[in-house]
């Protein structure tokens, strides 16, 4: 059985995390552990155990006859490049979107009404209606080790430039993006700039001047620190709107 050490205080994206061992997972040696992609997404507290990650056979893009195999380690960024140097439509959303395609097909990544299940055509051996997909989130159990996707139009260039402009607004510095998915007919970030929360600080957390549903690590940001904003949040957010807010972000 293999293992890799981590530092997730590195190898996240919001720089918060433990040094620890991680198992490198094979469709023979899976057992229920919680993978991680590239921890875009994910918050992962300093007692975190049980944690895998795809071995490096299962990143990779192959295609034929108008449909992409692609293996849930690859980096959405590669798909993005692979696509548009193609010309093949559907995935100029990844562009601006950190994380592995086996992450993002958990979370049903997107922009706006761009999403990766849109263009889903089986996981694993399994066909897309055998699964349930709705706004960031997925039914999805199991380790994507790969992803059919059909090709049904050519690269966009201009969709590709009116997403890129989209993520004007969003703060450069480490966060876990959008940490809270949005209520219906409303904006999270909105609500939480509503209750005063906007540039708040705890520790080395803050909600984003930018964007108030990024919480961005200002240096030596800590689970703790955004913990307490979350749970902050989502305190003032009910008690002033009677708006539960949920997490899209995982926390493991
Ligand atoms: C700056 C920034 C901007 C972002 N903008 C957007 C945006 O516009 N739209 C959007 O939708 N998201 C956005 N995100 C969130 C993030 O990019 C996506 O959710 C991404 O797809 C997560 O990929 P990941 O590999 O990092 O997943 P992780 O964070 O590692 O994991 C997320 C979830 O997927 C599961 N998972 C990971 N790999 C696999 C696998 N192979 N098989 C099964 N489950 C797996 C994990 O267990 C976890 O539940 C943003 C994040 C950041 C930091």
């Amino acid at each position: 059985m293999k293992y890799k050490i981590i530092d997730f205080s590195k190898f996240s994206y919001i720089k918060i995390g433990p040094k620890i061992k991680v198992k490198i997972i094979n469709e023979d040696n899976y057992d229920n552990e919680f993978l991680v992609g590239n921890a875009t997404n994910t918050l992962i507290s300093p007692n975190a155990k049980n944690i895998g990650i795809l071995d490096e056979r299962y990143d990779f893009i192959e295609y034929k006859n108008g449909i992409l195999k692609i293996g849930g380690k690859t980096k959405n960024r590669k798909v993005y490049r692979f696509c548009r140097d193609n010309n093949f439509g559907g995935f100029e959303f990844l562009a601006h979107l950190p994380g592995t395609i086996g992450g993002s097909i958990k979370m049903n990544a997107g922009v706006k009404n761009e999403e990766i299940s849109n263009n889903l055509l089986a996981v694993n051996q399994k066909e897309k209606k055998e699964f349930n997909f709705s706004y960031r989130s997925s039914n999805i159990n199991e380790p994507v080790f790969e992803a059919k996707f059909e090709i049904t139009r050519d690269y966009d260039k201009n969709l590709d430039i009116h997403l890129k402009n989209l993520r004007k607004n969003q703060p450069k510095l480490p966060s876990l993006g959008s940490v809270f998915k949005n209520p219906k007919e409303d904006y999270a970030g909105r609500i939480i700039e509503a209750v005063g929360m906007k540039e708040m600080v705890k520790g080395g957390i803050k909600v984003s001047e930018i964007h108030a549903n990024f919480f961005v690590n200002i240096g030596n940001g800590s689970f703790e620190d955004m913990i307490y904003l979350i749970n902050l949040a989502k305190k003032r957010v009910f008690e002033e709107f009677g708006i539960k807010l949920e997490e899209e972000i995982k926390i493991v």
